[in-house]
């Protein structure tokens, strides 16, 4: 791990071709904990997210909603940018594949990979899934001759001559990378280092433009366009201003000096380990530190289909506790890191959303607000709160729970967060500070008081570590405790 104190953090970019759901919502809010949690280590930080916006699918999404594609993009790309100020999330930049300056650094890509020999001219047989937008070899296909991942669709196959990139001569380099460590969790980088071991296949990478013209020109021939997944990929470093000033002094910064951090979910493993590696070696650029893979979220024991009806969508979410709590999109971030694995695959309904709702925000920390706020504020003087705030303002962060989300364990984390919660409760329950302050006696008064304040300062100390998962929630827990004011309306209300 570099001891820079740079840090740059990136989810993948969303493919625009439909609203974000429910796997976005959980990489765009783990991806905001860790820059949020890197920021608060006094770390500069670059975070970056986007939309990709080029290929088939869009090509074809913007003819069914008849739109020309540059408005299809348009609308979508909006979309997220809603969702991300819904949810609070802290991106520091916003690229999109259509952007002037992404497309130049594509071709400056391009160009490099050209220059090296990586990039070739062929004629071979192609089948490409545009499910995936990717080439696939036949090990990679069912028994039915179609992608296990989209069997419904068509490959398309292509014989006329076409570029293709060198993949296979960087087998060896990619091994060398996963030995270093590169992929979280060690399923996922087994995965994808049995994946290179078995031999690599060069990759198509562009199309002719006659066939699909949605992409980016490939430099001095007009008659091809590149493939998505490879002017898509550029986004990571095209958002640092790389390849469009000569040095750029983002990139130097934050990609060749910072450590590098990318965030994506499972079917994503080959293309940010793999092939994205490689177009790094090719172009002589650092690679990447560290790839978190997600796991998915199912529903119900199965994946969500409109079919089904088991969608649960990050907008309806917020949505519904608009009317319950005062920061609905803290309750979805807590959802996405509560109760949603660090890298397993997770079942997760409206009930059980609803379930954690009432056992963890609403019995739990929402209750513990108004019950400690209750008593200090009824009992402990202005002296009381002020010691208590100094005491937190040079309070650190629990060194086991630092180590968790230095290792992007962001679910063990919440889970060592809501264990506090539920420890302070314990403890008011078994010192009973509400009974002894009745005492006539004024040593068990002054007991009562103590634990008063006790409580008070572990729920600052609570909130400290919430912050990260639940901003708003968070810093208004802490006026709270500045005031010493009981909540006029809870935090969080019953359903
Ligand atoms: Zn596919």
């Amino acid at each position: 791990m570099s001891k820079s104190n740079n840090f740059y953090i990136t989810t993948t970019l969303p493919y625009v071709n439909a609203d974000p759901h429910i796997g976005h919502a959980m990489e765009f809010v783990r991806a905001d904990v860790i820059a949020r949690f890197q920021r608060s280590l006094g770390k500069e930080v670059f975070f970056n997210t986007g939309t990709d916006e080029h290929g088939q699918k869009i090509w074809e999404g913007a003819e069914k909603e008849n739109l020309t594609p540059q408005e299809y993009v348009d609308k979508y790309s909006e979309r997220f940018k809603d969702f991300l100020s819904l949810a609070n999330i802290s991106y520091d930049a916003f690229i999109r594949t259509t952007d002037q300056k992404h497309i130049e650094a594509a071709k400056k890509m391009w160009q490099i990979c050209l220059d090296k020999g990586d990039i070739y001219k062929a004629k071979q047989k192609i089948k490409y899934c545009v499910g995936c937008e990717m080439e696939k070899t036949d090990s990679e296909l069912n028994e039915e001759g179609r992608c296990p991942d989209h069997p419904n669709r068509d490959l398309v196959i292509t014989e006329e001559e076409n570029y293709f990139f060198r993949f296979s001569k960087y087998q060896k380099d990619l091994l060398a990378l996963y030995e270093r460590g590169l992929v979280k969790p060690e399923s996922k980088q087994n995965e994808i280092k049995n994946f290179v071991s078995e031999g690599l296949h060069d990759f198509s990478v562009s199309r002719l433009k006659t066939k699909m013209p949605w992409g980016v020109e490939v430099p001095n021939d007009q008659d091809h366009v590149m493939y998505v997944w490879f002017d898509a990929l550029n986004s990571y470093i095209s958002t640092l201003n790389w390849g469009i000033e000569d040095n750029s002094e983002l990139f130097q910064k934050f990609w060749t000096d910072g450590e590098v951090v990318q965030y994506c979910g499972k079917d994503n493993n080959k293309s940010q380990s793999a092939i994205w590696q490689a177009m790094l070696f090719s172009t002589g650029l650092k690679n990447s530190d560290t790839i978190n893979i997600n796991g998915h979220i199912i529903s119900g024991g199965v994946k969500m289909s409109k079919s089904i009806g088991n969608v649960i969508s990050p907008f309806e979410i917020v949505d519904k506790y608009k009317e319950y709590a005062i920061f609905p999109e803290d309750v979805l971030r807590f959802m996405m890191c509560h109760e949603v694995s660090t890298y397993e695959d997770s079942d997760v309904t409206k009930k059980s959303i609803d379930q954690a709702y009432a056992a963890y925000l609403q019995n739990g920390i929402g209750n513990q607000v108004n019950r400690i706020l209750k008593l200090s504020s009824t009992y402990l003087n202005e002296k009381d709160t002020e010691s208590i705030i100094s005491r937190l303002e040079s309070s650190q962060l629990s060194s086991d729970y630092s180590e968790l989300l230095q290792n992007y364990k962001v679910n063990e984390a919440l889970h060592m967060v809501t264990d506090k919660i539920k420890s302070l409760d314990e403890y008011i329950q078994e010192k009973a500070p509400f009974k002894l302050i009745k005492s006539e006696n004024e040593v068990e008064q002054e007991e009562a008081r103590e634990i008063i304040r006790d409580s008070l300062y572990m729920l600052g100390d609570i909130s400290h570590h919430l912050y990260f998962f639940m901003p708003n929630t968070s810093m208004k827990i802490y006026n709270f405790i500045k005031d010493n004011q009981m909540p006029e309306v809870p935090l969080f209300n019953r359903i």
